[in-house]
């Protein structure tokens, strides 16, 4: 008989039976979440980052009129024959804003500022530095000129009736000055969900009380309040959940009454797993699944009344892994934007990072750009699950696929940097 403790065989198998990829996760989260309905019409500043319901179209064009792009001369390119220097009269000058109202007739000028409109009777904008003032004051212009030169055309940002905003897009700071400039002051948008979270575990304790033995601060509220606060949502933080069925069946059935989206972290070990299955069950449809990444495994989902149930893994670094991968485009779905993918950028590995194949891996990487202007990454030394520090000192994720089975220094790896989805 072997006297090796049998290892759990979930932890050694790289091709473990009932693993879900990454990809397939998204795919069920994106079908089973209903997008938010209700609206809310806010003036435009407190739009940012709201989702936009309705495709936004332009009332009129954006410049609405011909101006000018330069400080200069408005001429009419009639007036300066080709190969020779001509001196026009200047009859006065456009500002933006005070426009020249008389016309420019053949032989004369108006002095133009940047953004006034072009004068009636001139077709181009001479730049300030290719005219030359005479003693006598009068504009001594060259030739070489042509019709349009230095001239905004009206619509050319924008056309009267063109759609500048998309239904669902992310209202970022450009579309607030979009929006502006279309004279726009309040644009609806959709109501942020609700989030709530909570810690599950009885060896946690509160910051700010001396530390028991035998118990650990609980820091997995303090990073997901720092992820939720970067998102459009509202969040409520529901405190520390006993281990023990009454509890989390208590803390679950408020929580599903007050928020869109429940978030808790913690309880799926062995055995715990025995007291958050039966109030999980009794109170909605969930199903527990394990995902093929490094680190966080396991992902419950389901649904609670109308709220969706994510319960994020315990260990810290594995809470912010999933945050990111599953529960950040669970919200972007939810609030009624498209579920975006995090980018990626190609980086020269500089350290040998060890890897079994079976899993996706998000191994954390400060991410530099060396003196030719590429990507080099570094890891934040060891890659334990419940090492927080690695996620601190980290600037991305190094995303190592199922296949991989290491890295040497010098390989080419993929990164996602942090807050991709900002
Ligand atoms: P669990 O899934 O509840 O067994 O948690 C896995 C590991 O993460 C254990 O070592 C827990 O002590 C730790 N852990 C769980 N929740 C937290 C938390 N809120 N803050 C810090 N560590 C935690
Ligand atoms: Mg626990």
């Amino acid at each position: 008989m072997s006297n090796k403790i049998a290892a759990d065989p979930s932890c050694v198998d790289p091709f473990e039976a009932g693993l879900i990829s990454v990809a397939e996760a998204l795919r069920r989260i994106e079908d089973r979440i209903t997008p938010v309905v209700a609206c809310e019409r806010l003036p435009i500043r407190e739009c940012l980052d709201r989702v936009n319901n309705e495709a936004v179209k332009s009332p009129h064009s954006v410049p609405p009129a011909p101006n000018s792009a330069m400080d200069g001369f408005a001429v009419a390119i009639d007036s300066l024959p080709a190969d020779s220097i001509t001196e026009l009269e200047e009859i006065g000058t456009a500002y933006a804003g005070k426009p020249f109202e008389g016309e420019c007739k053949h032989g004369q000028c108006v002095r133009i500022m940047t953004g006034a409109l072009i004068p009636a009777g001139t077709d181009a904008v001479v730049m300030q530095e290719q005219a030359q003032v005479t003693e006598a004051g009068r504009i001594r212009i060259d030739g070489d000129h042509r019709v349009g030169e230095n001239i905004r055309l009206a619509g050319e940002d924008v056309r009267q009736g063109d759609t500048v905003i998309e239904a669902g897009a992310r209202l970022s700071p450009a579309d607030l000055g979009v929006l502006a400039s279309l004279g726009i002051a309040q644009l609806q948008v959709k109501r942020k969900p609700v989030v709530a979270f909570f810690s599950t575990g009885d060896e946690l304790m509160p910051v700010g009380e001396p530390l028991q033995p035998g118990k650990i601060y609980d820091s997995n509220r303090y990073s997901l309040h720092g992820m939720l606060s970067r998102m459009a949502v509202d969040i409520i933080d529901l405190g520390v959940v006993r281990d023990d069925p009454g509890s989390m069946r208590e803390a679950l059935s408020q929580a599903a009454s007050q928020a869109d989206l429940i978030i808790s972290t913690g309880g799926v070990s062995v055995g715990e797993a025995d007291y958050i299955k039966p109030a999980l069950e009794e109170l909605g449809t969930t199903e527990f699944w394990k995902i093929a990444i490094k680190p966080g495994r396991p992902l419950t989902f389901g649904q609670i009344g109308a709220s969706i149930f994510m319960g994020l893994p315990g260990n810290p670094v594995a809470v912010m892994v999933t945050f990111s991968q599953f529960v950040v485009p669970a919200i972007e779905v939810m609030a009624g934007a498209a579920m975006r993918r995090p980018a990626l950028f190609r980086a020269r590995a500089l350290d040998a990072l060890r890897k079994k194949p079976g899993r996706t891996e998000f191994q954390r990487g400060i991410a530099n750009l060396d003196d030719d202007g590429q990507w080099q990454v570094a890891k934040t030394g060891k890659q334990g699950s419940g090492i927080l520090t690695s996620m601190s000192r980290a600037n991305c994720f190094i995303v190592l696929p199922d296949s991989n089975e290491g890295v040497e220094p010098g390989d080419m790896v993929d990164i996602q940097f942090f807050d991709w989805s900002r």
